[in-house]
C-alpha cells in the first residue's frame, strides 16, 4: 500500500515513522511544502513535554498528553530518527492520505470533502527571554492557573534545556497563517478569518484577553506587567528580545 502524508511537522513525521516501523511493506511518502522540515509550529514552540496537568481532567487533550509523554521521552533518550521519503510536488497516487498540515489542516480537510469547521484562526505568539544574570529567578516552569474557557495557556516562563528562560508567548491575532512578524499579511488568510462568523463569536467572548495581548505586544512594559503576575520580582530591564515567533491555531 502507498500512504501519502501531507506535512513535515512533528505529527506528520511521527506518523511516518510509526508507519515505516509497523508496516515495513508499505511505501510511505511525505510531502512538505517548505524547503526544510519543522519550519512552523514544531520548530517554534516552547519545547515542553506537557504532563496533561493543565487541561480539563479526563479530556482528550489531558489523556493524550499523559499517553504521549512517555514515548516522547523514550524517543529523546534513544535519539532514533525516522526514515521518510521526501518527494516533489508532482501528482502521486495513494491508497491512503494522512493530512498533518498544521496551520492549513482545515483547508486540506475541506478540499477532502470534510466540513467547514473547525476553522483555524491564526494568532502570533511573541517570546522574550530573561536577561542571563536574572535567569536564576526561574528554575523550572512557571505557568498561570489555567482558564479553561481560553484556547491559550497565557504568558508563562520556561527554562529551556540550554538553561535560558523563555518568557511568553502572548497571543495576538495575526493577519496571515504563517505570520511571524507584525507586518506579515496574507489577504486570503485575513479574509478567511474575518468572513468566518466563529471569529466574531470568539472576539465577543474574549475581547478582554485580546486587548491585554495587544497591549503586551506593543509595549515591553505591558508584557512585563503581565508576567509579573507570575514572578513579582521581574523588572523591564530583566527581559531581552527573544525570538518573535509562531502562528498558532486558535479557532474552533
Ligand atoms: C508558540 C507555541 C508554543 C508551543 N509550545 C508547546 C510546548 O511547549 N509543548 C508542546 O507539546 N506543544 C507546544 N506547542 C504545540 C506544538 O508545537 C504543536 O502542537 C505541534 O508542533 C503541531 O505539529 P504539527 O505537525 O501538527 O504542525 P506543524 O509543525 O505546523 O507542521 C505542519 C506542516 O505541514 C506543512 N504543510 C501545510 N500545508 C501543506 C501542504 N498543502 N503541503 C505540504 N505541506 C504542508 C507545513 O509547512 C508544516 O511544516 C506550541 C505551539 C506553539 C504555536
Amino acid at each position: 500500500m502507498r500512504v501519502v502524508i501531507v506535512g513535515g511537522g512533528i505529527l506528520g513525521l511521527a506518523a511516518g515513522r510509526l508507519l515505516a516501523r509497523e508496516r515495513p511493506d508499505d511505501e510511505v511518502l511525505l510531502f512538505e511544502k517548505e524547503a526544510a522540515l519543522a519550519q512552523h509550529q514544531t520548530g517554534r514552540n516552547s519545547g515542553v513535554v506537557h504532563a496533561g496537568l493543565y487541561y480539563e481532567p479526563g479530556s482528550l487533550k489531558a489523556r493524550l498528553c499523559r499517553r504521549g509523554g512517555q514515548p516522547l521521552r523514550a524517543f529523546c533518550r534513544q535519539h532514533g530518527l525516522a526514515s521518510v521519503e521526501l518527494a516533489d510536488g508532482s501528482a502521486v497516487g495513494a491508497d491512503r492520505v494522512l493530512v498533518c498540515a498544521g496551520l492549513h489542516a482545515d483547508r486540506l480537510a475541506r478540499v477532502s470533502g470534510e466540513s467547514e469547521e473547525p476553522r483555524i484562526v491564526p494568532f502570533r505568539g511573541e517570546y522574550w527571554r530573561l536577561h542571563a544574570p536574572r535567569s536564576h529567578l526561574v528554575r523550572g516552569l512557571v505557568y498561570p492557573v489555567p482558564d479553561l474557557s481560553l484556547p491559550f495557556l497565557g504568558v508563562h516562563l520556561t527554562r529551556t534545556v540550554g538553561g535560558s528562560v523563555l518568557v511568553g508567548p502572548n497571543a495576538v491575532l495575526a493577519y496571515a497563517r504563517e505570520a511571524y512578524r507584525r507586518r506579515d499579511v496574507a489577504t486570503s488568510d485575513l479574509w478567511d478569518t474575518v468572513s468566518w462568523p466563529g471569529m466574531w463569536r470568539v472576539a465577543r467572548r474574549h475581547w478582554r484577553f485580546g486587548r491585554r495581548g495587544d497591549r503586551a505586544s506593543s509595549s515591553k512594559r505591558a508584557f512585563v506587567r503581565e508576567t509579573r503576575r507570575l514572578v513579582p520580582e521581574l523588572r523591564p530591564d530583566d527581559v531581552v528580545p527573544g525570538t518573535r515567533r509562531r502562528a498558532r491555531p486558535g479557532g474552533r
